[in-house]
């Protein structure tokens, strides 16, 4: 993973080795600037005495995870190679905002038909503006947002860009309506693939099964004279394909797959409203951002034999005609939120059954702050003795946990790094 640099006025430089950063630290050429990321700052440099190479941040949204990738794009003959700087995991909280959105729905019920103040209802004199999304959807816009600015304080941005959509509907022409085949170019076959998935919700078509390498199958066989028009193609697991042989799948006993096979899938863009949302969402940074699909970024995931991971798939969205990675580590971001307002805890019917401080920060720390504790040796010696570096979970007591370190004392504690919202770690990327 690079380390990135910033200049003495905070402006962003290219990326550079963890060896090379060992090397100015030590030197004293530079200073720590952040933790994690790691981030460091020349005191001796100005952005004009640097190249500057373009870098482009890749993404890869998703509903529970996005996948990040930052490259350095080399021109290379008529295409670009992508050489991966930083690839990064983040972990939204999409279900967490949900869950505390019911449990909030279910508290204001309660309060309209138990013996309280009267609390009207009002879900349904609420107007929702144009273009609404639900809170859960909007955290994780926000969540890519947020790394993206950041990304872009830290690194020489030059453009982003994204996987909009899971399959290209200008590239396959309606499919089912213009008869295109899935064997016309390569990349329109990916495309169609991914059409498919979708539309057939990533299930065999015959016994249902999930989560197991699927075929095309022909609903009237080749070897009948069935064409490879989409309409004639659906989702199959290997067994049942063999099984079926040359039968057509109302003979295989599945009238109503081909029936279902001639409907087409309905309102694509629907498929991918988030998506838009976030592309939209990304324009404000003002850099240019490119939209490609993911029937591509699984094309060129094939082509260059990449596993599947999210940072990685990251890696193959776009027109390139090559990537390399290095021995890479990623780094896992995790979404926190931060914290809540309600200071009451409850129990399981909404009774209170303790009270949260109303102060979050406890003699200078809060909970999530990166914390570098060091409890000294004592004649009459402490079980926390040693040095623990980690996030902090404070007490109004002032005594703190400390990674998995319990019963710190707030006076050998240093903040490294204050929360941001996010939790950190590191985790090897599978190997080539
Ligand atoms: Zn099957």
């Amino acid at each position: 993973m690079s380390v990135f640099v910033v200049d003495r006025h905070h402006q962003p430089l290219m990326p550079c080795s963890e060896k090379r950063a060992r090397l100015l630290l030590a030197r004293k050429r530079a200073v720590v600037h952040r933790h994690v990321p790691f981030v460091i700052r020349l005191t001796d440099r100005k952005r004009e005495q640097s190249e500057v190479q373009p870098v482009a941040l890749k993404l890869d949204p998703g509903s529970k995870t996005s996948g990040m990738a930052l490259v350095r794009v080399e021109q290379r003959g008529e295409g670009e190679v992508h050489h991966a700087l930083h690839l990064a995991h983040l972990s939204h909280r999409g279900e967490q905002v949900h869950q505390a959105l019911l449990q909030r729905r279910g508290y204001r019920r309660r309060r309209r038909t138990v013996n309280l103040r009267y609390r009207a209802a009002r879900f349904a004199n609420r107007r929702r503006k144009a273009g609404w999304l639900p809170p859960s959807l909007r955290s994780r816009i926000g969540n890519v947002l947020t790394w993206a600015t950041r990304l872009q304080s830290w690194a020489p941005l030059t453009r982003i860009e994204v996987e909009r959509v899971k399959f290209d509907m200008h590239l396959m022409q309606h499919p089912e309506v213009s008869g295109i085949a899935y064997q016309r170019g390569e990349l329109v076959g990916w495309e169609i693939r991914a059409y498919l998935l979708e539309k057939f919700v990533r299930r065999c078509v015959y016994c249902g099964k999930q989560n197991v390498p699927f075929e095309i199958d022909h609903v009237r066989p080749r070897s009948r004279g069935g064409s490879h028009r989409v309409s004639n193609l659906v989702l199959s697991c290997h067994a049942c394909n063999q099984a079926k042989g040359d039968l057509t799948a109302a003979e295989f006993g599945h009238a109503e797959v081909q029936k279902q096979a001639r409907v087409p899938l309905k309102d694509a863009a629907a498929v991918n409203a988030t998506r838009f949302a976030l592309v939209e969402a990304l324009r404000a940074l003002g850099l240019p951002v490119g939209t490609w699909s993911g029937g591509r970024t699984r094309w060129n995931r094939d082509r260059f034999g990449v596993e599947k991971e999210h940072c990685l798939d990251a890696l193959c969205v776009g027109d390139v005609v090559g990537i390399t990675r290095g021995r890479s580590q990623m780094l896992l971001i995790q979404a926190q939120g931060r914290g809540s307002y309600q200071r009451t805890n409850v129990d399981g019917s909404g009774f209170p059954v303790g009270y949260f401080t109303r102060a979050k920060r406890m003699r200078g720390f809060a909970t999530g702050d990166l914390v570098r504790a060091e409890v000294p040796q004592l004649p009459k010696p402490l079980k926390t003795e040693g040095t623990h570096v980690g996030r902090v979970a404070v007490r109004a007591s002032g005594s703190f946990r400390v990674g998995k370190c319990d019963g710190i004392n707030a006076k050998y504690c240093v903040v490294l790094q204050r929360a941001d919202g996010y939790a950190y770690g590191q985790a090897p990327c599978p190997k080539p």
